[in-house]
């Protein structure tokens, strides 16, 4: 099936006189006929379904749809993007450990990986997503554990060369894990061009319509944890919370996500409802149409402002002259997503009077909705970060991140227009 078609069948087939249309299990527990049958569900000796904090089949269908959207093996959803980036982590770190992070992330991530996991102990050295083989080599530690990068970054809108991570991960004997939430699997799938584990907020595109808050996992199945076993003892010596089982030994290619569902879920318990699970299904059935819109509109409006008098600077990777226009053409040779960057030339103030001259496009905490919206990270989702942190992290201070709908291009472009006459009143 090709990507359109997988967004519409993936996940749940119904069987003769089933519901066409995943049913909501909305059930925290489930039925057993005898006392025995559910114990071997809690040694992991059976799979099936007992707690709604661990597992839930309505989760478990739209999860399976977007690990084959990926080309991975399995999938988990989470309760949002934070957890599911936390868990990809958590996963295989512990207190002691190491990681290597791209400082061109989404600043919810910045912050967790800087601030709260350092609090348990564990360290993340942030690089630069265009520095040297050479210098990355540098980072590594003996107790480097993996490398997270965005695929898109979020509010930079930069594109992270996915192959180039991949080989230095992989030559260190670790996996690389990839948020490709603005990217989405319609326009780039970094399973194939080497990543091990696929994170997303599925909050943004693949809702869509901003009704879920919501995150997934996704593993390739293809990082060999016993080659590494000194590295990933949490994969590949017993667990002591389930009678001495190894994950590697009895889930083989599922080892990985076992683990998260049944140790960090059941102690963390960041499931997502299914309820959500079920909004988030709708979304994704429509998801392959909708990014092309995205797509084609951001480009119309990146165009326009490069051609006004009032704009400083556009950053969108799909215009020709952007400085990651061919990583782009690589790795999403489709189009990107329909998020770009701009700063206005003048001061903050005329900066803010755009803003809220805007009529169709709303101020708003959110990104990649059907309806166009727009923020200045610096004031907003960057506000806890230091001048030093945003510098790091890309974000110029005048930066306004504009996410673009599914309108008619013309209507965005006219109040952009509007507002842009406005902001010079
Ligand atoms: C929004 C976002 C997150 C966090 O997701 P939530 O669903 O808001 O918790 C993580 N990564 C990226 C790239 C995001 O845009």
């Amino acid at each position: 099936m090709k990507i359109d078609t997988k967004c519409l069948h993936e996940g749940y087939q119904p069987q003769n006189g089933e519901p066409r249309q995943i049913p909501i299990y909305q059930s925290t527990t489930f039925r057993y006929d005898s006392s025995e049958e559910m114990g071997k569900l809690f040694d992991l000796e059976r799979s099936g379904y007992f707690y709604s904090r661990l597992q839930n089949p309505t989760n478990d269908a739209v999860a399976a749809k977007i690990a084959a959207m990926e080309g991975g093996v399995a999938g988990m959803l989470t309760s949002s993007g934070q957890a599911a980036n936390f868990f990809a982590v958590f996963n295989i770190c512990e207190a002691g450990d190491h990681f290597i992070a791209s400082s061109a992330i989404y600043g919810g991530t910045y912050n967790l990986f800087g601030v709260t996991m350092k609090k348990m102990g564990i360290e993340c050295t942030f690089v630069d997503p265009h520095i040297s083989e050479e210098e990355l080599e540098h980072c590594f530690r003996p107790n480097t554990k993996c490398i997270f990068g965005e695929t898109i970054t979020n509010p930079t809108v930069g594109i992270f060369d996915i192959e180039k991570f991949a080989a230095i991960a992989h030559r260190h004997g670790v996996p690389l894990i990839i948020d490709n939430t603005f990217a989405t699997p319609v326009n780039c799938r970094p399973i194939e061009w080497g990543c091990d584990i696929v994170t997303h907020s599925t909050t943004k595109y693949m809702d869509g319509h901003g009704v879920a808050v919501g995150g997934v996992i996704v593993d390739s199945g293809r990082f060999d944890w016993e080659a590494h076993a000194e590295k990933f003892p949490g994969l590949t010596t017993p667990d002591a919370s389930y009678h001495g089982l190894t994950y590697t030994k009895k889930f083989g290619k599922l080892a990985y996500i076992t683990k998260a569902t049944s140790q960090l879920m059941r102690d963390l318990g960041a499931i997502q409802s299914p309820q959500n699970a079920f909004y988030l299904q709708l979304g994704l059935e429509s998801l392959a149409v909708r990014m092309k819109r995205h797509c084609d509109n951001a480009l119309a409006v990146a165009r326009f402002l490069k051609s006004r008098d009032e704009v400083a600077w556009v950053r969108y990777a799909g215009l020709e002259d952007d400085s990651d226009h061919a990583l782009a053409q690589k790795y999403c040779p489709q189009g990107t997503c329909g998020v770009l960057a701009f700063a206005l030339k003048g001061s903050r103030e005329k900066a803010e009077k755009f803003m809220d001259s805007l009529q169709l496009a709303i101020i708003a905490t959110h990104v990649a909705d059907a309806r166009t919206c727009l923020l200045h990270p610096a004031s907003h989702t960057h506000r806890q970060l230091s001048d030093e942190q945003l510098k790091e992290a890309g974000v110029d201070k005048d930066l306004i991140r504009f996410s673009i709908g599914l309108e008619d291009p013309q209507d965005i472009i006219d109040d952009i227009r509007q507002a842009l006459i406005a902001s010079e009143a």
